[in-house]
């Protein structure tokens, strides 16, 4: 508690000065604007993100596969503090938003392991690595840096059981899921412990289709593996599925 006022700290997300009285971790403004992203309701369920467990359709046709967002993706409107803080986090190696959002994941990860009563102990934690063109590019790989700090905050392992196999960044829409099973594969000389699921952080998810291509590569060693992918942000389900009913948690 001494250290915050020698050293006085900063809003991660803008760099303000933070006032050392006070225990928030974001100024005003920032803290503002962070808890209207937080708030925006889903299109299909009207919860917000954290409580929305809609799912695109590639992980919809998974069974026993959650996903947990802390908030809705807008194709990069620089405008918008959600996708902005993403925008920082995928290209500023060791940006203090980094942390923040860790610990963000940290703490939804851990209110929903407390309502389904699971115990993160006997979990582990992995990550789709970007690609070897992008992780050349900006010297780094966000989704590994999260996963790695989730991992610690929450005392799951961390393992890297995801490779790429190819080189460029997936940015079509189209055949989404043709892209992802050609561009991942099982690390290898890796195994899967005796774990009772596996948490996979990616941390945009749009269509689904990297999250399904790694469930489908870590299930064809552990049929049933539980699986929670746990990203940032996740894209509105908006597509003709309005009318359809929000998905049920499978862990009850
Ligand atoms: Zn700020
Ligand atoms: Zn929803």
């Amino acid at each position: 508690m001494i250290l915050r006022y020698l050293v006085p700290p900063h809003c991660p997300l803008c760099g303000e000065v933070l006032d050392v009285s006070d225990a928030e971790t974001l100024c005003p403004a920032c803290r503002g604007k962070w808890t209207a992203v937080l708030c925006e309701p889903c299109d299909r369920c009207g919860s917000p993100a954290r409580r929305c467990l809609c799912r695109p359709g590639a992980l919809k046709k998974r069974e026993n596969v959650t996903l947990l967002s802390l908030y809705f993706y807008h194709h990069y409107d620089s405008e918008r503090l959600g996708d902005r803080l993403l925008y920082t986090v995928k290209r500023q190696d060791e940006h203090p938003a980094l942390p923040f959002l860790a610990g963000e994941l940290s703490a939804l990860l851990r209110e929903h392991a407390g309502t389904y009563h699971l115990s993160l102990r006997h979990w582990a934690i992995t990550y789709p690595p970007r690609s070897t063109d992008a992780r050349r590019e900006y010297g780094f790989d966000q989704a590994r840096d999260l996963a790695k700090a989730v991992g610690k905050a929450c005392g799951m392992p961390f393992l890297e059981l995801i490779a790429r196999t190819g080189g460029t960044e997936q940015k079509t829409s189209g055949d989404r899921e043709e892209n992802a099973q050609a561009a991942f594969c099982r690390k290898r000389n890796t195994v899967i412990p005796d774990i009772d699921g596996i948490v996979l952080l990616d941390d945009m998810v749009t269509s689904g289709a990297t999250a399904a291509r790694c469930v489908d590569l870590l299930r064809a060693e552990r049929p049933h593996l539980p699986v929670i992918v746990l990203s940032a942000a996740k894209a509105q389900q908006r597509v003709k599925e309005e009318n359809k009913p929000a998905d049920e948690p499978w862990f009850i």
